[in-house]
């Protein structure tokens, strides 16, 4: 506390408004550096806000400037709400819900006209630090909780960190609240007065951390958004074949590690030139959509669908033997036959062609290979059917057809 005694307040409020001009740099900094979120926007505007509040107590207190009482304290009042205000909408906007700046602003507002609604009870320091600390509470509260919650499992380092300061904030804020209840509180806010000095330091590490961790989950949120895109297919939203290497890879690995069968099937439309002929690229590649749409739609979280091009997919299962990947093939080619694709009023078929890593003995290039094979062999058979090929037979091990289905040109 001795340490804590030795700084001044007017000092701190210094150091606090320049920590909240580099907030509000940093994200100026990241918008000029390519991301376009409105998240940067209204955090910036908090930055801004602090910076200008704090810049201001400073040169009121420290130079003893002799501004009207009633005015200051509305402007300081109103800009710190503003601050909560923004960065709840900021995360708010970051989490993609609607930032509600506008009725929040108002919130800011309202909190500058206090000195005019209740004069008597505003001049004391104790009355507006329960006010307005329970606002702040809810607002830095809400904030923290929905960055909590909303975490996923690649973002939560970072969106952690931020809801950490979030959190830190509001747990400041309630021993404000509970300190200006039980203890006397001095008339300013910049008074020589160990807590006051506490709650200015606390406040410096709030802002400190908060811009870092914005910032870090920024450049995060940034980084996983190319590594989707480099890694996605952009018609079907399907993985794409770059990332087919660096998944199978690790599945097979998996795979040798706890010894549990892999298996791979290969997708192809039935007569794929004929759409486009007929119905046109565009309808062409609705139905590519549709189709890796059901495909998708069909798989277990573990398992995993590419595109590897044109109207071709591969399916990696893992923990699947070939005669499950056979029974998962014939229901994805029930499922793609059975309903009609609204773009060209009828239904498609696909063939399928099903192998299964024999784990130890080859690698998952060789187990494709022997895939496309079956593929090729289920076309050679009539199309619309699954065919799987046992590893070092290279004899048919199943075959499944349905003959039934009239859509084969
Ligand atoms: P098969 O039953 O033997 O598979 O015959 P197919 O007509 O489906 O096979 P083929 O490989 O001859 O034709 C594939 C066609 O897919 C040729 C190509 O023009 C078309 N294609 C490739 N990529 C795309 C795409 O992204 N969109 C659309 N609409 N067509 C594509
Ligand atoms: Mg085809
Ligand atoms: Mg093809």
């Amino acid at each position: 506390m001795d340490l804590i005694g030795q700084l001044d307040t007017a000092t701190l409020a210094f150091v606090t408004g320049l920590a909240g001009l580099l907030l509000a740099g940093t994200m100026a900094g990241i918008r000029l550096a390519g991301m376009r979120s409105g998240a940067l926007v209204y955090w910036g505007i908090a930055g801004l806000a602090a910076g200008v509040a704090h810049l201001l107590a400073h040169l009121t207190y420290g130079f003893h400037l002799d501004l009207p009482r009633r005015e200051s304290v509305a402007l300081a009042n109103a800009l710190v709400t503003l601050v909560h205000v923004s960065l709840l909408a900021g995360v708010r906007v970051f989490l993609g819900r609607r930032p509600f700046f506008a009725p929040l602003a108002l919130l800011a507002i309202a909190t500058g006209a206090g000195g005019y609604v209740a004069p008597e009870a505003w001049q004391h320091l104790a009355t507006r630090v329960i006010v307005l600390g329970s606002i702040y509470l809810v607002l830095d509260g809400s904030a923290g909780l929905a960055l909590w919650r909303a975490g996923t499992t690649r973002h939560e380092r970072f969106q952690n960190l931020a809801a950490a300061a979030f959190l830190f904030n509001s747990v400041v804020l309630v021993m404000r609240i509970v300190h200006a209840l039980w203890f006397a509180t001095p008339d300013s806010p910049f008074a020589r007065d160990p807590f006051q000095t506490l709650v200015f330091v606390l406040g410096l590490v709030f802002i400190s951390v908060l811009t870092m961790g914005l910032a870090l989950l920024m450049f995060r949120s940034k980084e996983l958004e190319l590594q989707r895109l480099v890694h996605s297919d952009p018609l079907t939203g399907l993985f794409n074949r770059r990332s087919l290497f660096e998944y199978a890879q690790r599945e097979q690995a998996r795979s040798e590690r706890f010894g549990t069968p892999l298996a791979l099937v290969m997708v192809d439309i039935d007569a794929f030139k004929t759409v486009n002929d007929t119905y046109g690229h565009a309808a062409g590649d609705d139905v590519i959509c549709d189709t890796a749409l059901r495909v998708a739609c069909s798989l277990r979280d573990v398992d995993t669908a590419f595109r590897l091009g044109g109207e071709e997919f591969l399916l990696l299962l893992p923990c699947t033997t070939l005669a499950d990947a056979t029974a998962v093939a014939e229901r994805l080619r029930t499922a793609i036959c059975e309903a009609p694709i609204p773009a060209i009023g009828r239904s498609v078929t696909a063939s399928f062609g099903v192998s299964e890593l024999l784990r130890g003995r080859e690698d998952w290039e060789s187990a494709m290979r022997r895939a496309d094979v079956a593929l090729y062999r289920a076309k050679d058979e009539g199309r619309n059917r699954v065919v799987a090929i046992a590893a070092g037979s290279g004899s048919l091990d199943r075959t499944a057809t349905n003959d039934a289905v009239a859509d084969v040109p």
